[in-house]
């Protein structure tokens, strides 16, 4: 069997331009516009939190409205919405994304996946809102992540898991390989009949809120999530072995590696960044040496990368406080910087991607950067 994905250049997001770029990289994913008549489809965009649109963090508002002007040109009543970060009021993140501006624009109700309440799948509670929708189209931003090194498609549906129940599962994966098989379940269940990325304005480096832009010019699309991701992966020269979630997909019996993927429209060799960087908690190979995996799992404490707070940056919101799932930060003393303890914490970097001012570094462990250079060595000669 073989998957279609799509690459699209596009440049900017200018409503008709992006409308047709869009609805070029459709087409040549394959999915068909006519199966949207008469159905109800829920958008799914990234709505991490109350960031503009020109941070880069969450999926433009342009993009979103663009996607559902087509689908309501195809007969869908279509609407749009997210389960965001709980730290941020609701409504400020609409506001600030402007996703509610978005919604307006393109007619489209707005979907707050908490009010619609869950249904509990295997363990998972998925928002009732996306399994009532005839056809999901999964909307995420191009962009790293401190924990699961890329968040693109599959990642993205981690929102359709309502609220609170997000931290909790934090909490309780042990491990990254324990959070990515979560990841992956959950695209298992949404199962989105398309996914189209909004990598026009990516974010590398420590993403996915504290990165730094990249004008990548990219829109990319597939109906089957795995094969985006690992595509997307191509197109920034990663190995898709060396994403968690996918190899989570595998072990699951979610995905099959060895089926073919086709690339239609501009090609990867056209679109390819110079330069795409990753984030400082990815060490290159490190995933399938034996000698990491048997270091990791006897000495992980002087392994691990560790979020550290920058007290000139810092301005005392106290967001990471709630935004931490086990309880690892608090407050030094009264107006002074939250302290995280570092036995406590379990690195799933939260208080990182919920921080307003990009004030939660992420520091490697001098074992760590001894690692990824002996780990460099070993891929450099192979
Ligand atoms: S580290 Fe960031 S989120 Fe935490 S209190 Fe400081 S500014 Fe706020
Ligand atoms: S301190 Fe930050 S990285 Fe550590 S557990 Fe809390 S939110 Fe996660």
């Amino acid at each position: 069997m073989s998957h279609r994905v799509a690459f699209v250049a596009q440049k900017n997001y200018e409503p008709q331009s992006l409308e047709r770029a869009i609805r070029r990289s459709i087409e040549l994913c394959g999915f068909d516009l006519a199966a949207a008549h008469g159905a109800r489809v829920l958008l799914k965009p990234n709505m991490l939190g109350a960031y503009p649109p020109e941070m880069g963090v969450t999926t433009h508002p342009a993009f979103v409205a663009a996607v559902g002007r087509i689908f309501k040109q195809a007969g869908a009543s279509v609407s749009a919405g997210d389960s965001p970060n709980g730290v941020y009021p609701l409504e400020r993140t609409w506001e600030a994304t402007g996703m509610r501006a978005a919604c307006m624009e393109a007619g489209l109700a707005e979907e707050r996946f908490e009010a619609g309440g869950s249904v509990t799948n295997g363990g998972l509670f998925i928002a009732r809102a996306v399994l009532d929708a005839d056809i999901v189209v999964n909307l995420p931003k191009f962009k790293t992540h401190g924990l699961t090194i890329l968040t693109l498609a599959a990642k993205n549906l981690y929102g359709c898991i309502n609220g609170m129940q997000k931290t909790r599962l934090h909490r309780e994966c042990k491990t990254l390989a324990e959070f990515a098989e979560v990841v992956a379940r959950t695209a298992g269940i949404v199962k989105p009949a398309l996914t189209i990325i909004d990598g026009i304005v990516a974010m590398d480096g420590n993403g996915p809120s504290a990165g730094d832009l990249v004008d990548l010019g990219v829109i990319a699309a597939g109906t089957d999530v795995q094969s985006l991701d690992a595509a997307c992966c191509a197109l920034i020269g990663l190995d898709p072995k060396e994403l968690d979630t996918l190899a989570a997909a595998k072990r699951l019996g979610l995905w099959d590696d060895d089926e073919r993927i086709e690339i239609a429209g501009d090609g990867l060799d056209s679109l390819r960044p110079k330069k795409f960087t990753l984030p400082v908690t990815y060490t290159r190979g490190m995933r399938d040496w034996w000698i990491s995996k048997f270091v990791a799992a006897r000495i992980w404490s002087s392994m691990r990368a560790q979020p550290v707070i920058d007290e000139a940056r810092c301005v005392r919101c106290l967001l990471c406080i709630d935004a931490c799932p086990v309880a690892a930060i608090d407050r030094k003393a009264v107006d002074s910087v939250p302290l995280i303890d570092d036995e406590a914490c379990i690195q799933c970097f939260c208080c990182h991607e919920i921080c307003p001012q990009k004030a939660v570094d992420i520091k490697k462990s001098r074992a760590l950067k001894l690692f990824g250079w002996l780990s460099s060595l070993r891929t450099r000669r192979r």
